[in-house]
């Protein structure tokens, strides 16, 4: 036995004293820093075949989980990259996903609350310090072009900084801005391959709010963005492959009201609970959607954000498993010709 452990344990410890020799002396942290940063120049963006939907944002405001960014969802084919919302923290979660961000063809937002707004303008340079060669197209309902212009006014002398840098070659300044497209309910967005059509939602008080159904050589998705469970999405969704819908779950949010209300924060107990009638509750999107003929429920934007496995055993409460509870990073891809959604895990 004392053999044994001295032949495994041989080589073992030799690798461990030429692994500290290497990452605590200047040559060995300059032998892996050049490696590290060769494997992370080569790594390309994705490049993905037919209709591919990647959750790069889950969560809503309430709850914080720093697995989980705030709403955004990518919509990538061979030949467009679009997003549907970009919350806190979602940037960090497409440069993750290497989402193509230079060739981003334009960003849709369902109602400016900054869960879905936050992270925009770093989404925006981003893609233009890669490459994207106009302005970004901003699609949304009323109220686009305030959200867009303070977004540009705000970013007006980053712009200046970095064309002055770079020089106008790299980084020309004609293209850096965001260009603000109002939307009513009907088709967004068309061409030969991909339809994106706009509807209404109830997330009232804000309105306008609107989701978004995505066509794309006989495959769909619908992002219901915020809103209660309501007839106008299901009609909009009508048999679709996937409906990504915002959450609520009643017994979750109860406990977290009740137990800041038991920390003595009024306040904040009374802000938290009118967030009730303004989302879908958990248990009142599946009959909907199988009667809608959609072939894969998901949801998204929790409320509250699932921050341990008992919350979502609440949001899974009353609903079948084939529901999915999606996390960032999933993705659902969906090929031509064919039924399947192919769902990987992140
Ligand atoms: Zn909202
Ligand atoms: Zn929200």
């Amino acid at each position: 036995m004392k053999k044994l452990i001295l032949f495994i344990g041989t080589p073992l410890l030799l690798i461990i004293i030429a692994g500290a020799a290497l990452y605590n002396t200047a040559g060995g942290q300059d032998f892996l820093i050049e490696r590290l940063a060769k494997l992370g120049a080569s790594q390309k963006a994705i490049d993905p075949e037919g209709l591919n939907v990647i959750v790069c944002g889950s969560a809503s405001p309430l709850g914080n989980d720093p697995n989980r960014a705030q709403a955004c969802i990518a919509v990538v084919t061979p030949e467009h990259f679009f997003l549907f919302d970009i919350g806190d923290r979602a940037p960090l979660r497409i440069a993750q996903g290497r989402l193509p961000v230079a060739r981003l063809n334009g960003i849709f937002l369902t109602h400016f609350h900054s869960d879905h707004i936050a992270g925009v303008p770093s989404v925006n340079m981003n893609s233009w310090i890669q490459g994207r060669d106009s302005e970004l197209k901003v699609y949304g309902p009323q109220g686009v072009e305030t959200v867009v212009s303070g977004f540009n006014t705000a970013y007006q002398l980053d712009k200046t900084y970095r064309t002055a840098h770079h020089g106008a070659d790299l980084l020309p300044a004609a293209t850096a801005a965001m260009n603000p497209i109002t939307l009513t309910p009907g088709v967004a967005f068309q061409d030969a391959n991909i339809k994106i059509t706009a509807f209404p939602v109830d997330h009232a008080p804000i309105d306008p709010a609107m989701g978004y159904r995505i066509d794309y050589k006989g495959r769909s998705v619908v992002i219901s963005g915020d809103t209660v469970s309501t007839e106008s999405l299901f009609i909009a969704a009508k048999g679709a492959d996937l409906l990504l819908h915002d959450a609520l779950s009643e017994p979750a949010l109860a406990a977290v009201i009740a137990a800041i209300k038991a920390s003595g924060n009024d306040r904040t107990a009374a802000i938290v609970s009118d967030v009730h009638d303004y989302h879908a509750h958990s248990t009142n999107l599946e009959a909907q959607s199988k009667k809608a003929g959609i072939k894969q429920l998901a949801f998204y934007h929790f409320v509250p954000v699932p921050t341990m496995p008992l919350i979502e055993k609440l949001f899974k409460r009353g609903i079948s498993d084939d529901v999915i509870l999606t996390k960032d990073l999933m993705t659902f891809q969906m090929l031509p010709n064919s039924e399947e959604i192919i769902v990987t895990e992140p």
